[in-house]
């Protein structure tokens, strides 16, 4: 894999283009923006400036993909099969593809792998899927036979962050495709590159020209044009609640569904019996991964009175050592993503002092990190009271929370209390504890005594209040990325 379609510009920055109707592209503009290495703060690479103009000449591909025969007459186990040497084409191009994802993103080496890895489970798990979706048969009266069967919506239009671009493109393209769906994906403009490779890996593995379809630029131009267009068949969206809300209402003017996954402030709840020593670090690992940049993190460790002392000498020393590097230094941290995430994290800590807050301990910066690059600490706060900004909001950078607790009423209760409802991590040897708290959290996903689980392709994932609705992963994408029509026939 040599960058596909890619040169050089004058400055010697790699030009990457769109994919629209299976060719490559650059906007109709003519205009194309840098893409910035967060761990030098320097760009490498261009990518077009998609407007409005290409967002309908990638729509109207996808549409007229839809009714393609090369696309209607394949069966879902051919689509399969295509997901399954997609899989094979990322593996082959898995070092390429990880050093392009961690460059791209900041994110430490072994992370960018990781994120490659998730992608070809995510292919691999939809392309074994697509053939095992059915139906029912429904008893509804002598004479008639009713079935149900699941159809694809037709174009998704799919919105898809910095954090994870590799990742969630595979976790929406694997089951949207997998359903017999045509995509039009608008990248982050801050991250897209193995998007636009894998794509390109995509048409190679035999999709047909128009089934997947990328559009680089800006969220508030080629985002909003594509959330917009009257001729896309549903939207799936992951970044902040306010364009979560936007989305939203693009897709009631078409009338169409979406699905939303808009972020967390997770939870970690810490009883009196956890064992600690796994606990902790686990909670410290699952914050700092991607430098607190994931919407899942664990970002509040609620920590039971009696165990306060312990867990705040534990974590200090443990976020003392915490270094932050260039990607390809493959260090603990990575840099931020942009300076703006950089600010906004920086004025969330500085807030936190001014507020008399204490920071328990801090990570440091390694010497030979760029000065130009977007780098900031780790750092842990506490106690942070429950309703404090800090314990409140998605900070999204690699600063944890933690808040102390008497009872298990008062851990469910600041558990709950925040807006957002993703994830919730429980630690206690207590089984009937645990099978109480897990009942009474709000949100998507409970893990108790582990966290995250290894990535977790096959687990449902999404929010309930502020972190959004529908949900993706495993095969309950296959419902969100399909439409159940009855039919219903007299054989009288
Ligand atoms: P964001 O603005 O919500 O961006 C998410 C995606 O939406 C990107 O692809 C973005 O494109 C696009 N977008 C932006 N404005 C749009 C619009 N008006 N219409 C359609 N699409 C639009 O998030 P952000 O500014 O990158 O990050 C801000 C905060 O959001 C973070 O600090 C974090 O709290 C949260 N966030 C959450 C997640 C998550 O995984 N849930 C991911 C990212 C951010 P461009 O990037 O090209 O503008
Ligand atoms: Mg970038």
């Amino acid at each position: 894999m040599t960058g596909y379609g890619t040169s050089l510009t004058t400055q010697n920055l790699k030009v990457y283009k769109a994919l629209i109707d299976g060719k490559s592209c650059g906007a109709s503009s003519g205009e194309t923006l840098d893409m910035i290495c967060p761990s030098t703060g320097f760009p490498f690479a261009t990518i077009p400036r998609c407007s409005a103009a290409d967002v309908g000449k990638a729509v109207s591909a996808a549409k007229a993909a839809m009714d393609a025969p090369e696309w209607v007459r394949l069966s879902a186990g051919e689509r399969g099969a295509r997901l399954l040497k997609l899989a094979e084409l990322i593996d082959e191009n898995k070092d390429k593809l990880a050093q392009l994802e961690a460059r791209d993103t900041g994110k430490p080496l072994a992370q960018g792998y990781g994120d490659i890895e998730a992608a070809i489970q995510y292919f691999r798990f939809y392309g074994g899927a697509a053939d095992k979706v059915m139906g029912d048969t429904l008893p509804i009266a002598v004479d008639y036979l009713a079935l149900t069967v699941r159809e694809p919506h037709g174009v998704i239009a799919s919105i898809i962050p910095w954090n994870y671009p590799m990742q969630i493109f595979a976790r929406v393209a694997g089951a949207a495709l997998a359903m017999g769906n045509t995509l039009v994906v608008k990248p982050s403009e801050d991250a897209c590159l193995s998007i636009i490779e894998t794509a390109h890996l995509a048409l190679e593995a035999g999709f047909p020209a128009g089934t997947i379809n990328i559009l680089t630029g800006l969220g508030e131009e080629a985002g909003a044009a594509l959330s917009y267009n009257p001729e896309i068949d549903y939207i799936t969206f992951t970044g902040s609640p306010d364009v979560g809300t936007m989305i939203q209402s693009a897709a009631a003017r078409n009338h169409i569904g979406c699905t939303l996954e808009l972020g967390g402030k997770s939870p970690q709840i810490v009883f009196e019996d956890a064992d600690l020593s796994k606990a902790l670090p686990i909670i410290q690992e699952c914050l700092l991964k991607n430098g607190g940049q994931t919407c899942s993190a664990g970002s509040r460790a609620l920590i039971h009175q009696s165990r306060w002392e312990e867990a705040i000498e534990t974590l200090r020393t443990g976020f003392r050592s915490v270094v932050a590097g260039r990607f390809q230094d493959d260090r603990d941290l990575g840099p931020l993503i942009n300076a703006s995430q950089l600010r906004r994290v920086k004025a969330f800590c500085e807030t936190a002092e001014q507020d008399g807050i204490p920071l328990i301990g801090e990570g440091t910066i390694a010497p030979d990190a760029p000065t130009e690059g977007y780098y900031t600490t780790a750092k842990v706060f506490g106690p942070v009271p429950a309703d404090h900004q800090l314990a409140q909001e998605e900070v999204f950078g690699p600063v944890l929370s933690l808040i102390p607790f008497r009872t298990e009423e008062e851990a469910i209760r600041i558990a709950n209390g925040t807006p957002y409802g993703l994830v919730a991590g429980i630690w206690t040897k207590d089984l009937s504890r645990a099978t109480r708290v897990a009942k009474a959290m709000r949100s998507g996903q409970v893990f108790v005594n582990t966290y995250g689980a290894g990535g977790g392709i096959e687990l449902p994932f999404g929010g309930v209040k502020k972190s959004g609705h529908g949900r993706e992963k495993g095969f309950a994408a296959l419902k969100e990325f399909s439409v159940l029509k009855t039919i219903v026939m007299n054989h009288a």
